[in-house]
């Protein structure tokens, strides 16, 4: 059974940057107006997320990390809302199947926070009261300890760390009026350090740049027939002056941050067509839609989407973005 677990862990979590994804995403969950993330090895042997959000109740925390607890749907209808978010309740349990969990945490109006540790699903003793400002932090150490040849490909690898800059510089322009940072351990500054920001492109300036700010355009589209299709679209294009090697795309879906192969796709299509040149583009796109419209089973990491109606989406945004990007090169 310990073997099954471990091996179900390793699928929901590839490597070190998915565990930050889950890690961010229940700090985000939990209402936190700041995230700072602490990587020390790439994430094998440390990862520390801390927030200010409204923290874990004492009696919760002896079956926090079994496999389904999850405080975020009660109902059936709940279920049907939540749907899009993926699985529920199998991405802290997962790191304790393949990491150590150690999670300190304080609940509004207490005086003090409890300190927890877990392994293979389960607290290893009572909490233990410790002091504590406000929030959850939780570390994550020895990632893939029991997964050696897991362990020895990431090892060798040194993009783990700027996998997990980039997550943490899309989050921060989406939630921009949460403060980010990341931070390799023993680094004197930030890699990622967002405050929150007054607009969505002084977001993008603090954590992408000047050069990407300056050369970005707002676009927007929706659709209200509940029988084709029902979305509403918010983003900020590259123009003609932006010129890349690749295609950045940030895109956030029901304010889940998403992939979507065929709309990137669709996307970098109209630039080839219109602007040859710049045709590596920054994206940034939120897209709402009603949740039982995404699937996101695609994937066991959960960040590969489709949708219903998805080829009417794709043709919208791909007319706003052509007929954008032609106004603005005239
Ligand atoms: P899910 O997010 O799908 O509910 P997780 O395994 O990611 O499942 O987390 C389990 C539960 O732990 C959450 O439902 C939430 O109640 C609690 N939790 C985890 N992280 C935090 C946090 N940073 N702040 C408050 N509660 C948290
Ligand atoms: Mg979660």
């Amino acid at each position: 059974e310990a073997v099954v677990n471990r091996i179900a862990a390793g699928e929901v979590l590839q490597r070190p940057v998915s565990a930050v994804k889950e890690l961010v995403e229940n700090s985000l969950d939990a209402g936190s107006t700041s995230v700072s993330v602490l990587v020390k090895d790439g994430g094998l042997k440390l990862i520390q997320v801390s927030d200010d959000g409204h923290g874990i109740r004492y009696e919760d925390l002896p079956i926090l990390c079994e496999r389904h607890t999850t405080s975020k749907l009660s109902t059936y209808e709940d279920l049907q809302t939540i749907k899009s978010m993926g699985f529920r309740g199998e991405a802290l349990a997962s790191m304790t199947y393949v990491g150590h969990v150690t999670v300190t945490t304080i609940t509004k109006g207490q005086l003090h926070g409890y300190r927890a540790t877990y392994r293979d699903g389960l607290m290893e003793h009572e909490p233990r009261p410790c002091a504590a400002v406000n929030g959850t932090q939780i570390v994550v150490e020895n990632l893939f300890y029991n997964m050696i040849a897991r362990r020895k490909t990431l090892q060798n690898s040194a993009d783990e760390y700027p996998k997990i800059v980039d997550l943490l510089s899309r989050f921060a322009i989406h939630h921009k009026n949460v403060s980010f940072s990341c931070r390799k351990h023993g680094a004197a500054r930030a890699d990622v350090h967002s405050t929150a920001a007054s607009s969505r492109l002084d977001a993008i300036r603090s954590v992408y740049g000047v050069t990407v700010a300056r050369n970005l355009m707002k676009i927007n589209t929706s659709d209200n027939d509940q029988l084709s299709s029902n979305f509403e679209m918010v983003g900020l294009i590259s123009n003609a002056n932006y010129v890349a090697k690749k295609i950045t795309m940030v895109l956030f879906i029901n304010d889940r941050l998403v992939e979507c192969g065929a709309l990137k796709r669709a996307i970098e299509i109209v630039y080839a067509a219109t602007l040859p040149k710049a045709s590596k583009p920054f994206v940034y796109m939120s897209i709402m839609l009603p949740s039982e419209h995404v699937d996101v089973n695609v994937h066991p990491t959960k960040r590969e989407v489709s949708l219903l109606n998805q080829e009417i989406i794709i043709e919208k945004i791909q007319s706003v973005i052509e007929s954008t990007l032609r106004s603005s090169n005239a």
